[in-house]
């Protein structure tokens, strides 16, 4: 069981931080007792050593200002959970691509302290009146990760969860079977790093569900089989929302051609991040009725 010291929000309240500009995030954990320091790391991005109340937060000098950023209020999320002793040194698998909750200890650990490092970066009360009107795309994430230099994945999982529009955020992969696998072929798949609904919307996560099979009419899929010289972020694109989402299924009844936004981005050859937006209200308030019919006809 987690026992949270301070919140984000509570840090943020605290030491009245009202702008992105004041998200200094070495003086919040020098107030948490965690002093930060620069270094050359190998073989890992941060790391925390701890015990009662003085922890030293050491993080890689070589890394983009962003990463350094996020890998101090990460390592911060990790001392906050408790301050007894404590030793963690983090790479940056953990640090920037691991936000599901896998099991209870990942849950515990990694998972927790990115999503408190996210949560600290991007306060919500600093960044709910910035997106209040802002498309869920990859240009908003751009110019927020800007203004409160954080990392794009960081930034892009913080404008799901605060948008007022219902949104996801999907990572799509492939990995290619190792010789030994019986599997031959590639595995693709998608994970879902992020659903909520919009305000007051009956909607995500419960319905419709973002799908975890990976469908071919996507941008998402293109960016996966075209190599590298395919553009690493082409512009948003209007696709067909069954390609995404677990649609309501109406034998004889002609449903209504739901369409999504998907704005996508290449990270790596293997790796893509998919931003998918229903940005028209109208829509979800017909897939609630279509939801209706088809509970109707299954009785
Ligand atoms: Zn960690």
């Amino acid at each position: 069981m987690t026992h949270l010291l301070a919140s984000p929000e509570d840090l943020i309240a605290r030491l009245r931080i009202e702008g992105p500009d004041e998200i200094d995030v070495e003086a919040i954990a020098e107030f948490c007792g965690a002093t930060v320091v620069y270094e050359r790391l190998t073989g890992c991005e941060a790391r925390l050593i701890g015990r009662k109340k003085r922890a030293y937060i050491t993080v890689n000098e070589s890394s983009p200002r962003p990463e350094q950023r996020f890998s101090v209020a990460h390592e911060l999320g990790h001392w906050m959970q408790d301050h007894r002793e404590i030793v963690t040194s983090c790479d940056e698998k953990a640090l920037l691509t691991q936000w599901l909750r896998h099991n209870d200890e990942f849950w515990n650990c990694e998972f927790y302290a990115n999503h408190y490092g996210a949560g600290l970066l991007l306060p919500t009360k600093i960044l709910k009146p910035l997106v209040r009107e802002l498309p869920v795309t990859f240009d908003s994430v751009k110019e927020l990760s800007d203004l409160f230099q954080a990392p794009l994945t960081v930034t892009a999982i913080r404008l799901v969860d605060v948008t007022p529009f219902p949104a996801a955020l999907v990572c799509s992969y492939y990995r290619v079977p190792s010789v030994d696998d019986d599997d031959v072929g590639f595995d693709l798949g998608r994970i879902i790093w992020g659903a909520k609904s919009g305000n007051g919307l009956v909607f995500l996560p419960l319905h419709p569900r973002p799908l975890e099979e990976m469908c071919r009419d996507t941008v998402a899929f293109r960016l996966l089989s075209s190599g590298f010289n395919s553009p690493v972020c082409p512009p948003a694109a209007d696709v067909q929302a069954s390609q995404w989402f677990d649609m309501p299924d109406l034998s004889g009844y002609t449903s209504p051609n739901y369409t999504i936004s998907e704005h996508s981005i290449k990270l790596a050859h293997n790796l893509v991040l998919s931003l998918l937006w229903w940005k028209d209200p109208e829509q979800i308030a017909r897939l609630r009725q279509d939801r209706e019919v088809a509970w109707e006809e299954m009785g």
